[in-house]
């Protein structure tokens, strides 16, 4: 019986990344809000915002971690999420700073 390391070499790579990585685009065409790359990556439409955000993010990341799960149980799951940790009152923070105010300050 031979050792099968390739998956448990790929396990301990996938845990060094702490973060799913994220890549912005501009989707519309693909009529898609967001895409799991295999279980590399997540892309995102860059024009998400708000829950609808938190709500894809979660689905694409749901898609990568849980693989085996299918279409109808992401959707389920990423909804319960979303609306459990919306009303928990996560959001997120915007800190950049937008340009300058209308007297010129920053
Ligand atoms: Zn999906």
């Amino acid at each position: 019986m031979g050792w099968k390391i390739g998956p448990i070499w790929q396990c301990l790579n996938m845990a060094k990344k702490r973060a799913i990585p994220v890549k912005w685009s501009k989707l519309g065409r693909e009529k898609s809000h967001g895409f799991a790359h295999g279980r590399d990556f997540i892309e995102l439409d860059q024009r998400l915002h708000g829950k609808k955000l938190l709500e894809i993010l979660l689905h694409e990341s749901l898609h990568i971690e849980l693989p085996h799960l299918t279409e109808g149980q992401v959707e389920r799951v990423s909804i319960r999420l979303t609306h459990t940790l919306w009303r928990q009152g996560f959001r997120r923070v915007d800190n950049t700073q937008g340009g300058r105010m209308q007297d010129g300050s920053v």
